[in-house]
């Protein structure tokens, strides 16, 4: 593999769940660039492989039931696939730190934030106790909580709080790429801003890349600038946020669109995407997306659509442009 100036590099991942009921094909070929700086959001509905990826680029996936069945993920130039655990310890906190949606699992209820904070520091940095400790109180203030709540366990803090605080240990290593998994989903709507400013600056503080992992467009617009969209396992479009906001091309895509409200038109009914996605034991033949899609064709249902090209950042997997790249979507809601 070529060594690049991309933080990850994903290609052609393939990972499946084995289970009694039969195999789950979570992830089904795809391929993730993000430049070194730069934040993708990846975006779609539970189940479509979001997390099921994030977890492949820190080698997190349950085996078994999981089973990686191909690809290669390069991250920061060290070829993940061919790491083991002794090296992915490392890598886990120094290189890419994850924050999940519910920051109750991620902290240890019986221990203080700041021992919490500190035993990242202490882990992974050739530091004295003492100077963890100290760290850990410059990380808390660094997401605006007082140094003096060091020693509170996580009861004492509101949801919102305590996501910062998952932050904060995220971030004590300075890791070079941060995988945030719906890290405000579970806040309330005024902390969600709160949290999302917080992440921006320090994002920007510690020159880090990000994938943010959401299925809100909201949260899109504010961090990301780039956007991948996923569906049953596969990236089905992908652009700049301007291709994806300004030249929208797959119907999931303006599906997504036409279920967010319109400030300029509160008359204008929403659109929610109809039925729901294909099972995942058992996906179509075609475009999985053929059973909800207003703009099915005959040869939606027999064959899998292949990238099309728009320019050297924007693609789209739909069979509606095999012929026509002008082909322009309703773009609306009626
Ligand atoms: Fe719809 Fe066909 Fe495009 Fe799939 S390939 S999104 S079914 S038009």
């Amino acid at each position: 593999m070529i060594l690049n100036n991309n933080i990850l590099n994903i290609e052609d991942l393939v990972i499946r769940y084995v289970t009694e009921d039969g195999i789950v094909e979570a992830v089904n070929g795809v391929n993730i660039k993000i430049e070194k700086g730069k934040t993708l959001g990846l975006v779609g509905e539970t189940g479509a492989g979001k997390t099921t990826t994030a977890l492949s680029i820190l080698k997190l996936i349950p085996d078994p039931p999981g089973e990686v069945v191909k690809g290669n993920i390069l991250l920061d130039n060290i070829d993940i696939m061919k790491a083991n655990e002794s090296k992915m310890e490392k890598i886990r906190g120094e290189v890419v730190s994850m924050i999940f949606q519910d920051p109750m699992t991620a902290l240890n209820p019986v221990i203080t934030v700041g021992d919490q904070i500190a035993e990242a520091i202490f882990i992974h940095q050739k530091v004295t106790k003492k100077e963890a400790n100290n760290k850990a109180k410059e990380m808390l203030e660094m997401v605006g909580i007082p140094g003096n709540r060091l020693n509170e366990y996580p009861h004492q803090f509101s949801g919102g709080m305590k996501q910062r605080v998952v932050i904060a240990i995220a971030l004590s290593c300075s890791p070079k790429l941060l995988i945030a998994d719906e890290p405000t989903t579970a806040l309330d709507v005024t902390i969600q801003a709160q949290v999302l400013e917080l992440m921006r600056e320090l994002k920007k503080k510690f020159q880090m890349s990000m994938l943010m992992i959401t299925h809100d467009l909201g949260v899109v617009v504010e961090v990301c600038d780039d956007v991948a969209i996923m569906y049953a396992g596969r990236i089905i479009e992908q652009g700049t946020l301007e291709d994806i906001f300004r030249s929208t091309k797959h119907p999931y895509t303006e599906g997504l669109f036409n279920s967010i409200p319109n400030i300029e038109d509160r008359k204008a009914k929403l659109k929610p995407i109809r039925g729901l996605m294909s099972d995942p034991y058992d996906l179509p033949k075609g475009c999985a997306f053929c059973d909800r899609c207003d703009y099915q064709m005959e040869i939606c249902k027999t064959k899998k659509p292949e990238k099309v090209y728009f320019s050297d950042t924007h693609f789209v997997e739909c069979h509606l442009y095999n012929e026509n790249k002008d082909f322009k979507l309703n773009n609306g809601r009626k």
